[in-house]
Order: C-alpha cells, then structure tokens, then sequence
C-alpha cells in the first residue's frame, strides 16, 4: 500500500502516521528525515542539497525529487511506504508520478485529515506562558489549575510567544491552505482522494484510515 498523508498543522497527522507505521509495517518516509539521512551519508544529492541549505536558499525541486527518488527505490518499500510532507507543490506532485511510474509503483490512496481552520487555531495557538516563572500552559490541554494563577509561582502575568499568537497561526494555516489545494485537487481528479473528519477521537479517525486502507 502506497500512501500520501496530508492535513494541515495540528490535524493530528503525526499520530496517524505513527499508527499506519506501527499496523501495516511500512516506512513513513518524511522529507525532513530524508533530507537528514542524505546529508548524514554524504550521498551526492545530500551534499547538493547542503550546499543550498548553507547558502540559506530553498532546495530545488530537483534535487528535492532525486532524494525521495532514492529513497522511494529502496528496499524497505517494497510493501508499501507512507510519504508525509511530500508532494508540497503540484509540480512535486507531478514529478513523483513520473518517477514512480519510472520505478513500477503507484500511489494508491492519498488521505487527507480534516480539521476546520477555527479548532486548528484553538489547538495551535493555545500555550502561553507565565511572565513570572515561565512555566507553559495551554488553553485547552493543559490550563492553570485557578484561572489566571500560575500553577508554579502564583504570578498572574500571562503573555505568548509570537509563534503562539492566534494572527500568526491563522497566517501560517493560510499559506499552507493555499499550498495543499492544487495538490489535494489534483489527488481528487485522479480518484485518490480520501477526506476524514479529524475533530474526533484519534481511534475512531484510525478506524475510517484502516477502512481505506482496507
Ligand atoms: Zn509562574
């Protein structure tokens, strides 16, 4: 089984994935990591892709592909993979269908977990901090015990840090809304395209995935 796994920060991929990996026992195969091992083995596109990355500029797309080209021609996917983090762009989308075909694969399913925009920004912009002792909190997983009363140090001052603030993630949803809708769309014309609701309990949404994967 040949999986694609989206969902915007905070749907709750990372646990799914974990899931798929430790059920079906194949390879979650993640651009960063695959950068990472790349680098680490000195391959020639790991160290192309350095030598952009230490320059501070974005890695090309084809140097992009020829690493999870690489990496989608090793062994241990041979009974499937699950990619995560790539295709980021349609043409990335494009390209790893022209190189699966070039390896005698294809994907056979693309799922995508939903979460409206409105609980993301709940989940995603809820820690703030004590200005006192710094201890961290969240709105919704982990509040102060009295409200507006540090659990640590007692103090009342609050504040967040600008990664945290809700502008800032409604911006950072926004960008990669505006990425994955080309991608997604090119999965739905293909009939690849599964959507789950993920505002629920993490077995009931693993439940609907292993539907698919059937
Ligand atoms: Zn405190």
């Amino acid at each position: 089984m040949n999986l694609i796994l989206m969902g915007l920060p905070g749907a709750g991929k990372g646990t799914q994935a974990e899931r798929i990996v430790a059920t079906y026992g194949i390879p979650q195969i993640s651009t960063g990591d695959m950068f990472r091992e790349a680098i680490k083995n000195e391959t020639a596109l790991g160290l192309k892709a350095k030598s952009f990355m230490d320059a501070g500029d974005l890695v090309p797309d084809e140097v992009t592909n020829g690493i999870v080209k690489e990496r989608l021609a090793q062994k241990d996917t041979e009974k499937g993979f699950l990619l995560d983090g790539f295709p980021r762009t349609l043409d990335q989308a494009e390209a790893l269908e022209a190189m699966l075909k070039d390896l005698n694969k294809k994907i056979d399913a693309v799922i995508e977990i939903q979460v409206a925009e409105k609980v993301l920004i709940e989940r995603l912009a809820g820690r703030y901090m004590c200005r006192n002792c710094g201890a961290t909190y969240h709105k919704i997983f982990n509040p102060t015990k009295v409200e507006d009363t540090c659990d640590r140090c007692g103090g009342h001052e609050f504040y967040q840090r600008e990664d945290d603030k809700p502008e800032t993630v409604k911006n950072r949803l926004a960008v990669n809304m505006e990425a994955s809708a080309p991608i997604l769309d090119f999965y739905k014309q293909a009939g690849l395209l599964h959507s789950l609701d993920g505002d629920r309990d993490i077995d009931e949404v693993f439940s609907d995935v292993e539907k698919i994967i059937g």
